[in-house]
């Protein structure tokens, strides 16, 4: 071989050696943020769950991936999602470790061979070398476990919180992440409703619920969101689109988020919103301070099954009705006027023509429902009829509606068969006495002392004798309400078993 030939191998070979030991140990603070990030457990590395960041591109262990972009030492990764691009986590990387928000704490992810000596093999219980006994908290959940992985928890000592112990929980058989409808870890086919532990409830659909007070996670979300929104520009978040003053206007904003898997929506106003649609939006006008919801404060609430007490069941179909109160929204935004439509005089009180009935089929069923259970709901044939009423005369009845989602009428309120008194004015009747969601209350759900127990008012489909009037349902009996007050929405619907 010609000397020079043997050269220029020499000197490829060289470099390749030269590049194999940058990457094989590129733990100190200059390397390039490049590699493969293990999560160190319990003194190991847990190899199933690790970041990737390759030139531009960022992956996790559970398939996530997207572009992401380092500045000094923070790192900040996209997703997109719908084909926009959006702001994913934010975190820190350098010197062999990344570390990003995780459920319950901080995660710390080493590339292999770059942890920190002293936790290699995890903290002992004894007397160490920080010379004091490690008084350990609460284990907190860093990675929920799934249907076929195992969790991570974590627990900080009270002592010196730089000091940590990690383990693995058990897979949760029950913890499927479902994807266009099918588990993206086991392949379980989503079911598109559960039962209840006793059988007696439907678990069905998806609905913001309880508020988010864990202030990690708030902080998560509220990076996530992104800016508020003010008078001049939303951002991401999205317009109510609710009253005051008989207009709408923009006051009051919502944001659906995705982190770690769950769905959050973000809540926040500027102004109060009012009990009814005629009304200023000023705080006396409101119920979301006396719910504890103030203006130009951000609020989380986490999206959870929507529990439905079956009213009846038969023919291989149920009748369900949300067993508490989901949302809170005008029958009808204006209560003077007569509206005629062709050629005849609908009344505030029209239910086919209300504000109630669109929003339940529009943003309610797009909100709480995917395509799997979207299959699953009956269209309708909703009676409107006198005696849906339970009055003997009255000009306010509407023509039946064809509908998803429906009120509930007087006549089902007193059915003794759907598990309700019969007796329209008794009071207290515990199957028509129902409690509002932390969510409800934020948006200015009424909520009144029934018995010094707290209970919301809640709209019916059937109009009142006075064309400015719907029936409620009020602490356990029926009621009526001016069809632009803010009243409690319980929806009901059948759904093919
Ligand atoms: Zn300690
Ligand atoms: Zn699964």
């Amino acid at each position: 071989m010609h000397i020079a030939m043997k050269r220029r191998i020499l000197n490829a070979l060289l470099a390749l050696l030269l590049i194999l030991c940058c990457t094989g140990a590129a733990c100190s603070a200059k390397e390039s943020v490049e590699g493969t990030y293990f999560l160190f457990v319990g003194g190991e590395y847990e190899k199933q769950f690790f970041y990737k960041l390759s030139r531009d591109k960022w992956s996790y262990s559970d398939g996530t991936e997207g572009r992401y972009e380092v500045h000094e030492n923070e790192i900040i990764f996209y997703v997109s999602r719908y084909g926009r691009e959006e702001k994913y986590l934010k975190g820190s990387v350098g010197g062999g470790k990344l570390t990003v928000p995780g459920w319950g704490g901080t995660l710390e992810f080493y590339i292999y061979g770059c942890a920190p000596e002293e936790e290699r093999g995890g903290a002992s219980d004894g007397q160490n070398t920080a010379g004091h006994t490690h008084d350990w908290g609460e284990w907190e959940t860093v990675v929920p476990a799934t249907c076929t992985t195992a969790g991570v928890e974590m627990r900080l000592c009270k002592a010196d919180n730089a000091h940590k112990q990690t383990r693995n929980t058990e897979p949760d058989p029950e913890a499927h992440k479902w994807e266009n409808g099918k588990c993206k870890y086991c392949g379980k086919i989503k079911p598109a409703y559960t039962l209840s532990a006793d059988g007696g409830k439907i678990y069905f659909g998806e609905y913001p619920k309880t508020e988010v007070k864990d202030e990690k996670l708030k902080s998560a979300l509220d990076w996530l969101a992104g800016a508020t929104p003010d008078y001049t520009f939303n951002h991401t978040w999205k317009d109510y689109g609710y009253f005051t003053s008989g207009k709408v206007q923009s006051y009051m904003w919502y944001n659906d988020v995705t982190y770690e898997g769950e769905r959050y929506r973000g809540v926040f106003f500027t102004s109060y919103r009012p009990t009814y649609t005629t009304y200023g939006n000023t705080r006396d006008n409101s119920y979301q301070d006396n719910n504890g919801y103030i203006v130009n404060t951000k609020y989380w609430f986490k999206y959870e099954p929507i529990e439905w007490r079956v009213l009846s069941r038969q023919d291989g179909r149920a009748l369900l009705m949300a067993d508490y109160v989901l949302d809170c929204m005008q029958y009808f935004s204006v209560n003077t006027k007569n509206r005629v439509i062709d050629g005849k005089t609908v009344f505030p009180n029209n239910y086919a023509e209300s504000d109630i009935r669109e929003w339940l089929n529009g943003a309610f069923y797009s909100t709480a429902f995917g395509d799997t259970e979207k299959n699953i709901i009956e269209l309708t044939e909703v009676k409107n009829g006198l005696a849906s009423t339970g009055d003997f005369f009255s000009e306010y009845v509407c023509e039946n509606t064809e509908d998803k989602v429906f009120l509930l009428s007087w006549h089902d309120m007193v059915n003794a068969e759907y598990g309700f008194n019969p007796n329209a004015v008794a009071y207290g009747d515990s199957a028509r006495l129902l409690n509002g969601s932390d969510y409800a209350k934020s948006l200015g759900l009424r909520e009144t002392f029934y018995r010094d127990k707290e209970y919301s008012t809640f709209w019916l489909r059937s109009p009142y004798q006075k064309s400015s009037y719907a029936y409620v349902a009020y602490h356990g009996a029926l009621d009526y309400a001016d069809v632009v007050r803010t009243e409690g929405v319980v929806p009901a619907l059948y759904i093919k078993l």
